[in-house]
């Protein structure tokens, strides 16, 4: 049965597709923060991503239930893909609050890329007014990334799996192998579906 109390971490993502990397963080931070709950929170249009294609949000909510199942820690929200328009953390974060309610503290998830952009999110005052921040570690990127405030955020490091969604979609195109960088059941679902073998 899933916590009704406690802390909660948010790991938002395209997840196309989700991969160890991502699930590995979030239960390594789940267990350092003594949190009862990360919810994973597929992004609806990534604004920052707006240059390449991404898969229907019906694939990647799929994947992301698919992946989190079994551990009794993970759930998956639809905030981001039922909310119209471009996908900011600062409105995942004002939903995901209004969910859960004022008692429970909100821990953001980011890696340490996307934690470097930080100060060009919208309203980046009002997400560290909703949720604490946590950086953590991804193979290639400098934790703290350069210019980042410290007092700002939490710094985790995680086991380094040098995984990345570009990397199993190039994968998936050229025909090399994805298992055991996704889990199972999203391996099962990009060779039933067919997702990536055409090369965006
Ligand atoms: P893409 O290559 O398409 O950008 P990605 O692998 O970076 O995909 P995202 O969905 O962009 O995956 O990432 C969601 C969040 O998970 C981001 O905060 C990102 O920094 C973090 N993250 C992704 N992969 C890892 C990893 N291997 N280790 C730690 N954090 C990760
Ligand atoms: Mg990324």
């Amino acid at each position: 049965m899933l916590a009704t109390s406690g802390p909660v971490g948010v790991m938002g993502g395209t997840f196309d597709p989700i991969h160890l990397g991502h699930l590995a963080a979030a239960s390594e931070v789940a267990h350092r923060l003594g949190l009862a709950e990360v919810v994973f929170v597929p992004a609806g249009r990534p604004w920052q991503k707006s240059g390449r294609p991404i898969s229907p949000g019906d694939d990647r909510w799929a994947m992301t239930v698919l992946a989190t199942a079994a551990d009794p820690r993970f759930t998956v929200s639809r905030v981001d893909l039922d909310r119209p328009g471009p996908t900011y953390t600062v409105d995942t974060l004002r939903d995901l609050r209004a969910h859960y309610g004022p008692d429970r503290p909100l821990f953001f998830i980011t890696g340490a890329d996307a934690l470097g952009q930080f100060r060009t999110w919208r309203d980046p005052d009002e997400v560290l007014a909703l949720a604490h921040l946590v950086g953590v570690s991804r193979p290639g990127h400098p934790l703290p990334p350069p210019g980042l405030a410290e007092q700002s955020v939490s710094l985790i490091e995680v086991p380094a799996l040098a995984i990345s969604s570009s990397d199993i979609r190039a994968r998936v195109a050229d025909g090399r192998p994805v298992r055991y960088l996704v889990p199972d059941g999203v391996d099962h679902y990009i060779g039933k579906t067919g997702l990536y073998r055409d090369r965006a």
